[in-house]
């Protein structure tokens, strides 16, 4: 079938999937709370074939284009296009939606292309599960969700101890038909109106714990998956007034295992650990914040325009203390853009084929959730009250408002009102409402913690042989200057 049309992708979620709003069981296919959401959903589907020099390639399997997503990279060339690809699907959204269909996708291929890390498997068969499963998800263009981190919620103990040990995902037993699974997993960003979910590697699980040690992909509307989803922040108003909440929430939901089969062709890690502490490890950083660091360069650089804009239009774009702010954004930006030029620069064989950037893109997320968070603020900073001086496009139609609205809320430099009021709507629904709050979280949280990443970047810096400058300073200085000089 190849690369869909958004008409399908809705056409699939109507599906008997067991989905809760609150305390109602919905079908979410045709919801009014969550119109939006799907419909914005849709459109990534045809932006792709809008777009499809940049979204698109041959399938080697069937020919019929399919998205550049699913491009197991294998050398230079495949990272240019991905490059071209990634940075597309991120301007359909501005980078506001964090998990359009591409991201999960490129974390499947990623995990697929290290054909050296399967080998530890006792068996072929898994590779071969998940290679095939790879190829399907391709083919049919399906929309994953992903769902990995453990329901952990007692942090005074081990992730799987004590009370933490009952919650989380864990097989229970073996059947002819499959794995049988229980537990919750934290979050599925998608969740809700995703086709399938994807349950990878997170943190690393050490001996004794291996029933929690599992990898598998189900559709969502698999008997016994229940989606709990939080509340919804899509607004049924026009896009002009709120461009990203009608459109692009990409709804959150805590996914709960309850007794659910998974048929073993679909059952890619079972138990066991040198695999599973090793598949997204060795894949995730090189592979993975390709996609999500061009997402937040595209989203850095509207941030920076729109920033630039709310200066002009009020006026403030000389001022010392507003340029100053300015000046930051674009910092974070080409930071941004230069760290990734680096990374794809270097980029080089993983291992088993597998052609990924150079490690040292990761080190974006130790940094880049504070530059997020540290965005809204200038936003809200800059904005000030015209943030909320913001009349709907509707009221500026009204004969007796519209009038009164021209004349009392233009902006400098002879800016009329309407657009005056469109940009810092825009810029409330960006860093302001109820979306643009649950997007910050998204930014501090989707890559892990930035206090893990921290933690991880100084184990590897060690790992990588760091240091040695300061012993050979002191060395240096208890050498006499004289000998130093060549005396
Ligand atoms: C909007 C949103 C969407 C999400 N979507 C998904 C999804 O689709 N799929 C999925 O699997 N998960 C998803 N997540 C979950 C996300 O992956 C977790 O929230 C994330 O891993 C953090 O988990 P935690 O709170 O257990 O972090 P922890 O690492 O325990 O961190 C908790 C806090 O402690 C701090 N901390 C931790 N270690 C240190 C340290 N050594 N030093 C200093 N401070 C430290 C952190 O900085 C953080 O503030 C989502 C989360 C959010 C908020």
């Amino acid at each position: 079938m190849g690369a869909r049309r958004g008409h399908q992708y809705v056409q699939g979620l109507n599906d008997g999937r067991e989905v809760w709003y609150g305390d109602e069981r919905i079908n979410i296919a045709d919801h009014p709370h969550f119109a939006g959401s799907v419909q914005g959903m849709a459109d990534y589907f045809d932006y792709q074939w809008e777009h499809s020099e940049d979204c698109l390639f041959p399938s080697p399997s069937s020919g019929d284009p399919i998205s550049v997503s699913h491009v197991r990279p294998g050398s230079a060339e495949d990272i240019e296009l991905r490059h071209r690809a990634f940075d597309r699907f991120a301007r359909y959204s501005c980078g506001m939606l964090g998990r359009t269909p591409d991201y999960v996708n490129v974390v499947l291929a990623g995990h697929v292309s290290r054909t050296d890390l399967w080998e530890q498997a006792s068996s072929p068969v898994f590779y071969e599960r998940i290679s095939g499963y790879q190829k399907y998800v391709a083919e049919n263009d399906l929309a994953l969700t992903h769902t990995i981190v453990h329901a952990t919620i007692d942090k005074s103990i081990g992730e799987l101890d004590g009370a933490n040990a009952d919650l989380t995902l864990q097989v229970t037993d073996r059947t002819e038909e499959g794995l049988v699974v229980r537990g919750a997993k934290m979050l599925a960003t998608l969740g809700p109106i995703a086709d399938e979910i994807y349950v990878y590697p997170a943190t690393p699980i050490k001996p004794g714990y291996e029933k929690y040690a599992i990898s598998f992909a189900v559709p969502v509307n698999t008997p016994g998956v229940v989606v709990v989803c939080r509340d919804h922040y899509g607004v049924d108003q026009p896009v002009v007034d709120r461009p990203f909440s009608s459109r692009f929430d990409e709804q959150d939901g805590v996914v709960i295992f309850d007794n659910v089969t998974v048929p073993w062709d679909r059952v890619f890690i079972d138990g066991e650990l040198d695999l599973y502490n090793s598949v997204n490890q060795g894949t995730a950083t090189g592979n993975t914040q390709q996609q999500t660091a061009l997402r937040a360069a595209v989203k850095l650089e509207f941030a920076y325009d729109l920033l630039s804009e709310m200066a002009r239009i009020t006026g403030q774009d000389t001022r010392p203390d507003v340029i100053t702010l300015l000046g930051e954004v674009h910092s974070y930006l080409v930071m941004t853009r230069s760290v990734i030029d680096h990374a794809e620069q270097r980029a080089h064989d993983w291992g088993g084929g597998a052609y990924f950037l150079h490690d040292d893109i990761g080190v974006l997320r130790t940094i880049m959730p504070e530059w997020m968070v540290r965005v809204n603020e200038i936003i809200k900073t800059i904005g000030s009250h015209y943030l909320l001086a913001t009349p709907t496009a509707a009221a500026f139609d009204d004969p007796r408002l519209g009038p009164l609205l021209e004349r009392y809320l233009p902006g400098a430099r002879e800016v009329d009102a309407r657009e005056r009021a469109m940009l810092f709507r825009t810029a409330w629904d960006f860093a302001g409402s109820a979306l643009g709050s649950r997007i910050e979280l998204y930014e501090r949280f989707y890559l892990g913690s930035i206090g893990r990443a921290r933690m991880l970047e100084h184990v590897k810096a060690q790992r990588n042989g760091a240091g040695g400058t300061v012993k050979e300073f002191l060395r240096q200085s208890t050498v006499p200057v004289a000998s130093l000089v060549g005396d």
